[in-house]
């Protein structure tokens, strides 16, 4: 038997969500919404940001407080705050369920960890504007939703894109606009 940390890192440009969707994997849990119930949390209120639920994770998953706050995407009434930016409502989804299918094959090819959980999902997906990935030049692709109790877990979501005969991992071609490399550049810094 393995001894697998409980710790894997939180990069910059990943969202909370699917690095706790990501760990929940790496430790065999069925889904995310069980993993952070074994530790007394909840994983909707988590990826809310809200405090009791990260200060109960932070140790666990071995960060700060603050640092997953910023990877979360905090709604007010009109805007959206995340990553020291506030942004019309308008311009982000709160839900993580679009990918570069190019990105995700990219990161199973050359991630860390077993197969199954290396892709992860980038900030940057959630802008509304941002269509088109720079690097790869293809458009993103809307994943499978789950059921609402399950909350925004990233690899059930590509679990189920996986098992569906009809989800375009190929991806169509398409060149990105000024918009999809500057917001993925401002992601970088
Ligand atoms: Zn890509």
């Amino acid at each position: 038997m393995s001894n697998r940390p409980l710790r894997t890192q939180l990069r910059p440009c990943r969202s909370l969500a699917s690095f706790v969707s990501r760990s929940a994997g790496l430790h065999g849990a069925p889904n995310a919404a069980t993993f952070v119930s074994w530790f007394g949390a909840n994983f909707r209120e988590l990826c809310r940001g809200t405090d009791r639920d990260l200060d109960k994770m932070a140790d666990i998953l071995g960060c700060e407080p603050t640092e997953m706050k910023k990877r979360v995407i905090l709604g007010k009434r009109s805007t959206r705050h995340f990553c020291d930016m506030e942004l019309p409502k308008s311009f982000v989804r709160q839900s993580g369920n679009r990918v570069c299918p190019l990105c995700i094959l990219c990161d199973e090819k050359s991630g860390d960890g077993r197969m199954i959980v290396r892709p992860f999902a980038r900030l940057t997906w959630a802008f509304e504007h941002h269509n088109v990935c720079p690097k790869h030049c293809k458009r993103l692709v809307i994943l499978p939703s789950l059921p609402w109790e399950l909350g925004d877990d990233f690899h059930l979501r590509l679990r189920a894109a996986r098992n569906s005969p009809d989800f375009g991992w190929e991806g169509e071609y398409e060149e990105p606009l000024a918009i999809d490399r500057y917001i993925v550049a401002r992601f970088r810094r």
